[in-house]
């Protein structure tokens, strides 16, 4: 299943249709994106029947106009430092816990849209993101996907001057301007995953910028295999600590090739493009503009 967001009523898409979920079921989930993580098991049990959606439900996916699949989350969690060849181009140590910061739910934003740099240090950081589908706390690793709604591709654009213009750093407000937080285009379930081939433990993640004449660089290409806190460890390790609830998200790190771990150092500039791919999951795609 992949749920998606379309136009503030969230949609089951397919390759080619598009269903309001609210519609289909004569308004027993949804209609906000928000609403089905509130009885996600039922609203699974739903939309697996095979009679739940006629023929005249699907509209086509052209007509759908995506927006940011979750909306208001009660937590955004975000891992630091969590590959560790990205920690050692960070220049820091390997983490012995989860580093954990938040994006706060106001930078949320859609899987296709512009973003407004905030300065001249607005950096990329490609990242797999959970959307909890079912609330617990002390969940163990071996329960973990249970409480997964599914997994989204997310962007954790961060101005590293904002990042770290105090010490200690202040991750959070860093990574929190408008549209910082892009996410989509739609939440994949691990079934679906599953289905399709893929291992939810293990996909390629990355990102590519085209330049305003069209050439083309990737700049960050690994595997979630790499995770030093995969998944499973990851919400067991924080829902030690807080209770996680259906719709939270966790941005999960990011590998290698950021733009500070370059030499020389590297940043988003306006009128590039930033496409973020995640096998099995699709891809978003950012255009930026001058602050
Ligand atoms: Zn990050």
């Amino acid at each position: 299943l992949r749920i998606a967001n379309n136009n503030g009523r969230a949609v089951i898409v397919d390759e080619h249709h598009y269903v309001d979920i609210s519609t289909a079921s004569n308004g027993k989930f949804g209609p906000g994106p928000d609403a089905v993580f509130e009885d996600w098991h039922n609203f699974i049990e739903w939309a697996q029947d095979p009679a739940a959606i006629s023929a005249a439900d699907k509209l086509p996916r052209s007509a759908a106009r995506f927006d940011s699949p979750v909306t208001r989350p009660s937590q955004i969690f975000a891992i630091g430092l969590n590959y560790a060849d990205h920690a050692n181009e960070s220049k820091m140590e390997i983490p012995q816990h989860p580093v954990v910061f938040t994006k706060f739910g106001s930078c949320l934003a859609g899987p296709d849209v512009e973003v407004r740099l905030t300065g001249e240090t607005v950096d990329w950081e490609t990242e797999l993101v959970v959307v909890m589908g079912a609330s617990g706390r002390n969940i163990s690793e071996d329960r973990a996907w249970d409480h997964v709604a599914g997994l989204t591709i997310g962007q954790d654009l961060s101005d590293r001057t904002i990042q770290f213009w105090s010490t200690p750093p202040q991750f959070s407000l860093g990574k929190s301007a408008a549209g910082f937080a892009p996410l989509g285009p739609a939440i994949v379930t691990v079934d679906e995953l599953r289905d399709a081939g893929y291992d939810p433990n293990d996909l390629a993640l990355g990102c590519t910028l085209v330049e305003s004449d069209g050439r083309r660089r990737e700049l960050q290409d690994g595997r979630t295999r790499d995770l030093i806190f995969p998944v499973p460890r990851l919400i067991a390790e924080l829902s030690k600590i807080v209770e996680l609830r259906a719709g939270d998200l966790i941005f999960t790190g990011t590998p290698s090739g950021v733009g500070a771990g370059r030499d020389p150092k590297e940043f988003l500039k306006a009128g590039q493009i930033l496409e973020t791919v995640i096998e099995g999951l699709g891809m978003i795609r950012q255009t930026f503009v001058a602050p």
